[in-house]
């Protein structure tokens, strides 16, 4: 049995892995969420008209997300998630559709065999991307405290090596917007270029996109529960952290709103970077230099549109578009059959729109009245079709933005206050925001606090390597 108890703050995907991954080293884990779910930015809703599970905004990754796989293997949820054999997905301009569709070939050369057969791009364009494809091959991203790629924007980068509008807007862009929810021009090339390197630099399913299956609260959230659960571990929503409970100079637990004192051998903030701080700054003397640049850090916003029609307007299952406000269009009706029982023989779209500071403000009517237009400029059969039910999802806090500079924000998961760690996305994990960031600051988060208290168990339980489920004899 563990006999040494971990309160994590936060029940998005940072605090459940960090707690799974605890049970899976012999800690108990006490995950404290201020909300009534699980699932913190990743998280579903029923929809009172259609019945459906809907997600807070479409969440996909990409086969580089190791940690994240092993984790959704670990909480039994395997057969939830899709994974593609290799990147291939169309791209849609005017009303000409290129496809980045890498070939069976070895390693490397099928993830460039995409931009081979990749219209939107000329050939004189598709050289001058393998040329910085090279450079990023070779660039050696420097990690010291300041590090000289992230003192200039990605956009900045690729101009100054041999890139053009052609390229950027139909290459490098239709990229970095969805995968750091920022426009190119705003990133660091710390970032995109780290980002280039392990996807489309990295093995031919490195770039392959993964799609959930199921909705989130569902795959994220109660998957976990029933892990958490079974090997001994707590959840307990509604439950509004206010500080920690520091004395005799360490970590003993923390307050909650409600004046209740929650008692842990050590404690790990999984929560974002502004709450972190509200933590530390109300109760703490300690180290708080470590912890100011955390208040740096910025966030920017996801607007995601639903739109339900009478019949199929899309006939991939998703699908790029340049030169439009659409960016990225999702078939949820294919994506998750069981969830979309309802659409019959019509279709549930979601039109995925990231660094959405333009439309965070617009009203649903607005929405629906440019949105509804652009689908039929896209999908000419959407003229015809009659929609049936719209709704729209905004999550202005989505994302932290990886801006020129950011990487000196992003702080360690071992903090210097004895006994208090941290996790969440925006800790110092080098992945961008995402559910694969989460899972490895959870990862990182619970590897120091058993260096540093050790596990007094017995009997930890397996890290678990195959499909599905761990060993929880020991538990
Ligand atoms: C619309 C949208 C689309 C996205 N798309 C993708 C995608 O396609 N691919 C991808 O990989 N990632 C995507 N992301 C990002 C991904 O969801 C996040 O990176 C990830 O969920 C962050 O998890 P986290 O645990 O670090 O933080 P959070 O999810 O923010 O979890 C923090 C939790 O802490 C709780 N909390 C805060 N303060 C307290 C307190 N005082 N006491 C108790 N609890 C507290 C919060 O309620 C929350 O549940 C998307 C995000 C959004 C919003």
């Amino acid at each position: 049995m563990p006999t040494r108890t971990v309160v994590i703050i936060g029940g998005g995907i940072a605090g459940l892995a960090t707690a799974v991954r605890l049970i899976q080293l012999g800690l108990k884990p006490i995950v404290l969420e201020k909300r009534p779910f699980l699932g913190g930015r990743a998280y579903s809703f029923t929809d009172s008209d259609s019945g459906e599970e809907i997600d807070n905004g479409q969440h996909v990754f990409v086969g580089a997300c190791d940690e994240l796989q092993k984790y959704i293997a670990d909480i039994g949820a395997s057969d939830q998630i899709r994974l593609d054999e290799r990147i291939g997905f169309p791209v849609l301009k005017g009303q000409k559709i290129g496809w980045l569709k890498a070939r069976r070939l070895p390693g490397l050369l099928s993830n460039l065999s995409a931009l081979l057969g990749y219209r939107h791009v000329s050939l004189g364009g598709k050289l001058r991307i393998l040329w910085a494809l090279l450079l990023i091959k070779l660039a050696r991203l420097d990690s010291g405290p300041i590090p000289s790629h992230d003192q200039i924007s990605f956009d900045d980068w690729l101009r100054g090596h041999s890139q053009n509008n052609e390229t950027i807007r139909n290459f490098w862009n239709l990229i970095i917007l969805p995968s750091l929810n920022d426009d190119i021009t705003a990133v660091s090339a710390y970032t995109g270029i780290q980002l280039f390197k392990i996807a489309l630099l990295g093995s031919a399913q490195n770039p392959a996109m993964g799609i959930p299956l199921a909705g989130l609260s569902t795959l994220i959230g109660e998957n976990a529960r029933r892990f958490i659960e079974l090997h001994g571990g707590e959840i307990r929503t509604g439950v509004d952290v206010d500080s920690l409970h520091i004395a005799g100079g360490g970590i003993k637990g923390v307050s909650t709103v409600g004046d209740e004192l929650i008692e842990g051998e050590a404690v790990v903030s999984a929560v974002p970077a502004q709450a972190m701080t509200k933590l530390i700054i109300s109760d703490s003397d300690g180290p708080n230099d470590f912890f100011t640049p955390a208040e740096s850090v910025k966030t920017a916003p996801i607007v995601a549109i639903h739109i339900w029609y009478d019949r199929p307007v899309l006939s991939e299952k998703f699908v790029a578009v340049l030169d439009s406000p659409l960016q990225w269009v999702f078939n949820d009706t294919d994506l998750k059959p069981h969830n979309n029982q309802s659409s019959e023989s019509g279709q549930h779209i979601v039109i995925s729109l990231s660094g959405a500071w333009q439309w965070q403000d617009r009203s649903k009517q607005e929405l629906r009245d440019i949105f509804t237009v652009e689908m039929e400029k896209a999908f000419p059969t959407a003229e015809s079709a009659v929609i049936k039910k719209f709704t729209i999802v905004k999550m202005l806090e989505a994302t932290f933005r990886v801006a020129p500079g950011s990487q000196r924000i992003r702080l360690s998961q071992r903090s210097p206050l004895p006994g208090f760690y941290l996790a969440g996305d925006w800790t110092d994990t080098g992945w961008p925001s995402t559910m694969e960031s989460a899972v490895r600051s959870g990862n990182l988060a619970a590897k120091y606090v058993v260096a540093d208290i050790g596990t007094g168990s017995l009997h930890p339980v397996g890290l678990a390597t195959s499909e599905g489920r761990s060993d929880s004899r020991g538990s």
